[in-house]
């Protein structure tokens, strides 16, 4: 840019130089005026830089167009109606509203099954729409469910702890404790909690406090009555999640599906190793063995995509999982990353209901994905059940 405004200042071309003399010499086949040949080598790569820029604008459009004419696009919505002292939280009534809406104005269709299309390239209908709530939590159960109810079936997918709903199993046990120590606002150091579980094992005190993974392998030696005290111990409350027999109510119904949404909700930045391994793998094995069908899609707790880190990504491949769901919002596409699948918040006043479940407002609010996608949604692998 500065040579070009040099030129035309002077109105003279600068004195040539021996390279650009030669180099036109060895091109030959374009007569290019030796005294306008400056001029030309210093607006060329502006004008190509320019014709660039804009050749990428318009494929970005065009594939923005297509995206919108193709009806390759679904909105997955977030609830979990279980936080009912939070000011902002929805009265009964304004979630009927919203549900109302739903069903009346946009196509609701089971996660799996909207999944599914994408996948396979097929065209999903007109606002189409899943619906997805975490924790099945016991409010949820009774405020929100049968308000669901009576929407005549629409499908919804549950996202659910296994490791938290009631049991006398040793990973249930496990699960509260690993809940407790990375959930409670009061809880001891975890230095204090391996102490008090290796002292159950007969293991020395150790002087550096452990990393909750080393916690959690200590846990896994221990027996039922130690992982009892502790979790009495930890005081972690077990009665805000729904239990198997309300889960199994549900989905009698034939329009409910459980995902997984680990075993003891911790935040995934942290997991490693196989502390990590667990929740991934043993919350799918639970569903599964539960369900008698194939759990597929996993929700992160608390939605962050700071928590899908390498070593998750690969838990989640190796599990199975085909696809993973954030709460950052946006549209799910399928040049979409399967494993930071966004979701839009579903508990909102109706105006702002209305515009979440809006695709053409979505689709040019939502920030462009990265050029490089470890992992689309087109690329995942084998068919595709519930
Ligand atoms: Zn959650």
């Amino acid at each position: 840019m500065k040579s070009t405004l040099r030129i035309s200042r002077t109105g003279r071309s600068p004195p040539k130089m021996k390279s650009e003399l030669s180099t036109a010499g060895i091109d030959g086949d374009t007569q290019i005026d030796s005294a306008s040949q400056p001029r030309v080598n210093s607006v060329l790569p502006v004008l190509t830089r320019g014709v660039r820029r804009t050749a990428t604008a318009t494929l970005t459009w065009l594939a923005r167009v297509n995206c919108l004419l193709s009806s390759r696009k679904l909105i997955v919505l977030v609830a979990h109606y279980c936080d009912r002292d939070k000011p902002t939280a929805l009265d009964t009534e304004s979630i009927r509203t919203n549900l109302t809406y739903l069903r009346e104005s946009c196509t609701v269709l089971p996660l799996h099954e909207a999944l599914n299309r994408l996948a396979r390239g097929k065209p999903l209908p007109r606002r189409a729409v899943s619906l997805v709530i975490d924790d099945a939590a016991l409010p949820f159960y009774r405020v929100a469910w049968p308000l669901l109810k009576e929407c005549d079936g629409l499908p919804f997918s549950l996202a659910v702890i296994p490791g938290l709903i009631r049991s006398d199993s040793s990973d249930h046990l496990i699960s509260r404790v690993m809940y407790g120590m990375t959930s409670l606002r009061d809880r001891p150091s975890r230095k204090e909690l391996l102490d008090r579980a290796n002292s159950w094992l007969g293991i020395e005190d150790r002087e550096e406090e452990p990393t909750l993974e080393a916690l959690f392998l200590s846990l896994q030696r221990l027996s039922r009555d130690a992982l009892g005290e502790l979790v009495q111990y930890l005081d972690v409350p077990n009665e805000d999640f729904m239990t198997w027999e309300q889960l199994t109510e549900l989905r009698s119904t034939g329009s409910v599906h459980l995902v997984s949404h680990s075993m003891s909700h911790p935040r995934f930045r942290y997991v490693e190793g196989d502390w990590l391994d667990w929740e991934v793998r043993r919350s799918k094995e639970i569903l599964e063995n539960q369900l008698g069908e194939d759990v597929q899609t996993f929700v992160f707790p608390y939605g962050s995509p700071k928590g899908v880190t390498t070593p998750v990504r690969e838990s989640l491949k190796r599990n199975g999982y085909h696809f993973a769901f954030l709460t950052t919002p946006g549209l799910v596409t399928v040049d979409k990353d399967r494993f930071l699948l966004p979701r839009v918040d579903a508990e909102v006043p109706e105006a702002q209901f209305r515009r979440n479940t809006n695709t053409l407002r979505l689709s040019f609010s939502e920030r462009r994905p990265a050029p490089t996608i470890p992992n689309p949604i087109s690329a995942s692998l084998g068919p595709l059940g519930p």
